[in-house]
């Protein structure tokens, strides 16, 4: 319905849409597109940044580019990927609402933490609107578990939609957490998951996709991004990252063999972070984690000293009650900065209660 009259070929890639471990996720909505036969509704779920946000993007493109790129003078497939394509909307937190005449909200600055009741109950309005192809219309919102927890009106608009979307209508909900939703919301939906990747696909989807020629390089990026191709693509496209995260592993290899006084000083540092880019700490807390989970393997002999990313040598005082007393350690410390716990307070108790290593580093 959308094809052009040239006749370029669809470029190879778009085949398996250019995913890496999404491949039952892509067959499973492959087949409705190629079946035409579209479910009303899909909840895309895998942990952050594994690619959701993608296979949604590539799915779209499917339903109404279904050669792929095509190179006309205006292309769907782009239009979509750039996200200005009027029959996919996104609904995200945050942007301006402009009512139409004649609605009883005034126009309004969207909040900034949540997706607004407003944001949902537009949907249906704007699902009811004809689509500008004539044909189907998708709406994902990305993500649902943006909705403002403990209000149930967002919640009560979204199943409304789920109940009766207008025919040729296909709704994407986005989530990280699908455990927090509704029964009622989740078996209105077809499931979709993505898994994250084990260390040795992701490396060589790391690999594949060119995204570091360096084994070694592709083997660190995989073990920090936990499986998560997205996160391992955002991290090593971006130049700084690399030397943020050398410097961060540095830290951790002083502070394992190191004394209170070492240590006090880093959570003091950690500290002051906290208040301006709390981002940054917990990322970098995510690297500790990153770390011990690995001297975890290690003194369960799950991998080797050779094979390891981060060890390059081996530590008498290494055991795996050590390895999990620093991760419980790292993960209390994230619990309590998430609740808001004196953020200082917190990264002291976990620099102390994180285990000290023979000082041989
Ligand atoms: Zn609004």
């Amino acid at each position: 319905m959308f094809d052009s009259q040239t006749s370029v070929e669809p470029e190879r890639e778009t085949t398996n849409w250019a995913m890496y471990g999404a491949e039952d996720a892509v067959a499973l909505l492959q087949r409705d597109v190629e079946n035409n036969n579209f479910n009303r509704s899909y909840i895309i779920t895998g942990p952050e940044a594994v690619g959701k946000r993608t296979l949604a993007t590539r799915f779209a493109q499917a339903i109404f580019s279904p050669n792929g790129k095509q190179n006309n003078s205006y292309s769907i497939y782009d239009a979509i990927e750039k996200e200005d394509f009027g029959d996919v909307q996104w609904i995200r937190i945050g942007g301006d609402c402009k009512p139409q005449n004649g609605a009883p909200v005034k126009p309004h600055t969207h909040p900034d933490t949540t997706i607004g009741v407003c944001q949902i109950r537009k949907m249906s309005v704007d699902m009811n609107n004809k689509s500008f192809n004539g044909t189907h219309k998708v709406f994902i919102v990305d993500s649902v578990d943006d909705l403002s927890r403990g209000d149930e009106q967002p919640f009560s608009a979204l199943l409304k939609q789920l109940e009766e979307p207008p025919p040729n209508t296909t709704i994407l909900l986005l989530s990280a957490n699908p455990e927090n939703l509704s029964l009622t919301i989740r078996s209105r939906c077809q499931l979709v998951k993505i898994p994250a990747m084990s260390r040795d696909l992701l490396t060589d989807a790391i690999l594949k996709s060119n995204l570091t020629e360096d084994i070694q390089s592709a083997k660190k990026y995989a073990t920090i991004s936990k499986g998560c191709y997205g996160l391992a693509y955002m991290q090593l496209s971006d130049p700084a990252y690399e030397i943020t995260l050398n410097s961060i592993l540095e830290d951790i290899e002083n502070l394992a063999g190191a004394g209170s006084q070492d240590r006090m000083e880093y959570s003091e540092r950690l500290g002051k972070a906290w208040r301006n880019e709390p981002e940054i700490v917990l990322e970098t807390l995510n690297i500790w984690k990153a770390w011990w989970r690995e001297a975890l393997q290690i003194a369960t002999n799950v991998i080797s000293i050779e094979l390891s990313t981060f060890h390059n040598k081996s530590d008498s005082q290494l055991t795996s009650q050590i390895a999990l007393r620093a991760l419980t350690a790292l993960e209390e410390a994230e619990n309590n900065l998430q609740v808001n716990v004196n953020a200082r307070l917190a990264l002291d108790m976990m620099m102390i209660d994180i285990p000290q290593l023979s000082n041989t580093h």
